[in-house]
């Protein structure tokens, strides 16, 4: 009754608490986007699901700890290694409970899952000295020390890849976690549960309780007994999220929205540029650091808009399990209408749809069709906020100066991306822009010892390399006098 069986797996729908199951009263529907099926009933979690998760993962905390980073690793691989052998499961469970591309989850998103526990268990190994330096004839010792309860809140749109980015560091650095996952994807952290156990963590180390945000995610956030908070999810969550979280003091780390800029000067190669641009759809649109924004430079938009529409116009949506699929669903129903209520507002306000424009009938279901919209006016909706769906907006500029600005003017910053000729002009746009990160000629390249975060409302803080261990450890500085010593 509390198990089902889904793409191979077996697949617990309770909470996985300090080692064991644990079920609620009351449990709630996860339903596939992609024809509507129900694929389970998911326990549902509060606040007293919550206080036992947290007081599992304080127990277990000073085991974990003194485990070291060299133990720690030992179990991080083997939890690696487990994810990469039910790499097939894993892909599939994940597409029927999300409706990304299966092909996306095979040989992108899953190989990611596994370096995210590989890369940080071996960096918190190898990477985290810190070259000893004197003051006035005194050492300076950094070190990064465990804090505690790690709380990780993740969105659906890629549940087990962003929680694996935020746990991975956690648990390298000595943190123990409790995980809720979004309440439309809570499948595949409940089989990262059983891997787990499987690799010999501790009983408490990872826990997961299932539910929705306003329920178990208000009661992790406002817990005393939290020492970290990281989310990743929209910027009105985060606002509650922060609320909470001031009345302990707790640290946050926020990875937020975006409305990012795609900027092209007119000496870009232009079937680069629409390569990139056509690759903005990706996931249905629903990538937080997608450049929505097109700002094309005047001189070459013409030609842009109209390759650029032959190109979406040969994008093959469909059933994000076959090979030759693109785009799939959108992950809701709550969601596809929200996706249209832009795109209606943005026409009622005199925006033209050059391509798209609304659910593909065809199809059915929950599919948005690519769309482009052109003539929006300045500071519109449509221009400002986050759709979050298959839908790009263009603009174009007279002058590099022109493009940051309007690159810049918008409340996020999370990314953008140039396509441009010439690499000193480049340096000059980039320079200015307001970004956590911008891609030049490329994008989505993305290095785990890099930094990654959002300005503005896009986020709090930076994470990657280093600067995860920042954010999950208490670093501390311990100075020796070159005095005192008996011999
Ligand atoms: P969301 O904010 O609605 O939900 C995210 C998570 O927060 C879910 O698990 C939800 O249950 C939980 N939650 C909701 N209310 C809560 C509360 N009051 N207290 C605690 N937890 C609560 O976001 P979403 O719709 O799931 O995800 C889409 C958003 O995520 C978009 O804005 C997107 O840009 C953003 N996102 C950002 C990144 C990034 O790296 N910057 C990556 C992916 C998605």
């Amino acid at each position: 009754m509390h198990q089902v069986t889904l793409a191979g797996l077996t697949v617990d729908t309770r909470h996985y608490i300090g080692g064991q199951r644990v079920a609620s009263d009351d449990t709630f529907e996860s339903v596939s986007p992609i024809d509507g099926q129900v694929l389970a009933h998911v326990a549902r979690g509060g606040s007293a699901e919550v206080d036992q998760a947290v007081a599992a993962a304080r127990a277990a905390f000073p085991g974990w700890r003194d485990l070291g980073a060299e133990g720690r690793r030992e179990i991080l691989h083997r939890l690696a290694d487990l994810v990469e052998r039910d790499l097939e499961g894993l892909a599939n469970l994940e597409t029927l409970d999300n409706g990304s591309l299966l092909r996306s989850h095979r040989r992108g998103v899953m190989p990611r899952v596994a370096m995210n526990i590989r890369f940080f268990a071996d960096w918190a190994m190898n990477k985290l000295d810190h070259p000893v330096w004197q003051t006035r004839g005194h050492d300076n010792v950094v070190t990064w020390d465990p804090s505690g309860v790690a709380v990780i809140i993740t969105p659906w749109n890629a549940p087990l890849m962003l929680a694996t980015w935020r746990i991975g560091p956690a648990l390298a650095a000595g943190d123990t976690v409790v995980l809720k996952p979004a309440e439309w994807t809570p499948l595949t952290a409940s089989v990262f549960a059983d891997l787990c156990e499987r690799a010999g963590m501790p009983a408490g180390v990872f826990n997961v309780v299932q539910g929705y945000g306003t329920e178990a995610g208000a009661a992790l956030v406002a817990h005393p007994g939290v020492a970290r908070i990281a989310f990743t999810g929209s910027v009105p969550t985060a606002k509650a999220i922060m609320r909470s979280a001031a009345d302990n003091l707790t640290p946050v780390s926020f990875e937020l929205g975006g409305k990012s800029p795609f900027i092209v000067t007119d000496d870009a190669d232009l079937d680069l540029a629409v390569d990139i641009a056509i690759e903005q759809y990706d996931n249905a649109g629903q990538v937080c650091l997608s450049g929505t924004r097109l700002l094309v430079h005047e001189n070459i938009a013409d030609a842009f808009a109209k390759r650029f529409a032959e190109r979406a116009a040969q994008i093959v949506q469909g059933d994000p399990r076959d090979e030759a699929t693109q785009i799939g669903p959108q992950i809701h129903r709550v969601h596809l209408d929200r996706v249209t209520g832009f795109v209606e507002r943005a026409r009622a306000e005199g925006a033209q749809v050059a391509f798209g424009g609304g659910p593909n009938d065809e199809l059915g279901g929950l599919y948005f069709r690519p769309t482009l919209i052109a003539d929006a006016k300045p500071g519109s909706e449509i221009l400002t906020a986050e759709v979050f769906g298959p839908v790009l907006a263009m603009q174009t500029f007279a002058s590099d100066d022109d493009a940051v600005e309007l690159a810049n003017n918008t409340e996020f910053g999370l990314a953008a991306v140039v396509v441009c000729g010439d690499r000193e002009r480049a340096e000059r746009l980039t320079k200015n822009l307001v970004a956590g990160t911008i891609w030049v000629n490329c994008f989505f390249v993305r290095d785990l010892a890099a930094p990654f975060g959002g300005s503005k409302k896009s986020g709090i803080g930076r994470e990657g390399g280093t600067w995860s261990f920042d954010f999950y450890a208490d670093v501390k500085n311990t100075v020796y006098a070159p005095t005192g010593w008996k011999d």
